[in-house]
């Protein structure tokens, strides 16, 4: 007898056919399978959706993070899973495997948490405040600013040049923010200006 089958009936029998030997090599029989099913769906329940963009790279794919913990309740968020976001324009959802194991990268022991101090002469790091890190950046950059910048060169010809200090921007902002970022940098004459995400 010529049996024709479709795309989709082919399909449906390949994949009967794999739950019969392969999940049943592994002890996956339909009660287990009917188990699974059945809390699958629960993963996320009771969780809060924060959506962001990955760190990694420039593309900045859209993510959705799930955490667990009512922070209005006194209660520490955790982040349990994380995924692409679907609505996001750049990435539809989709995430490459870098951006599929972020959760590896919030939970990662050696993950920079605070801004770190080694001051002169210590061999060690130690954690200061937002507050106190930005003051001591800010003051660092004026100083090295007032006595480095070039105002002309040498043949007189107005250059408006800071070349002793440098920013390294992140991949993981909005067009917005960067923008701001490149306009507040080149307005102080800065020229040493790079972005992580050719690193
Ligand atoms: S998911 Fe991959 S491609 Fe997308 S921003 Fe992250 S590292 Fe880049």
């Amino acid at each position: 007898m010529n049996m024709e089958l479709s795309r989709r009936q082919f399909l449906g029998a390949a994949g009967a056919g794999l739950a019969g030997t392969a999940f049943g090599a592994f002890g996956f029989g339909e009660i287990e399978a009917a188990y699974a099913a059945a809390i699958r769906p629960f993963k996320l329940v009771n969780t809060a959706e924060t959506r962001n963009t990955c760190p990694y790279c420039s593309v900045a794919c859209g993510i959705i993070m799930y955490s667990k913990g009512d922070l209005k309740k006194g209660e520490k968020a955790e982040i349990i899973h994380i995924e692409g976001d679907t609505d996001h324009p750049t990435n539809r959802g989709t995430l490459c495997p870098k951006g599929a194991a972020l959760l590896n990268f919030v939970k990662a022991e050696t993950r920079l948490k605070y801004p770190m101090l080694r001051k002169p002469g210590s061999d060690k790091f130690e954690r200061i405040s937002w507050e106190d890190a930005l003051d001591r950046i800010t003051r660092l950059m004026k100083d090295d600013r007032d006595a480095n910048f070039v105002q002309k060169n040498s043949s007189g010809v107005t250059v408006n040049r800071w070349i002793t200090t440098g920013v390294l921007a992140a991949s993981a902002t909005t067009n917005e923010t960067a923008w701001e970022t490149y306009k507040v940098v080149r307005s102080t004459g800065m020229l040493v200006f790079d972005n992580q995400a050719r690193v």
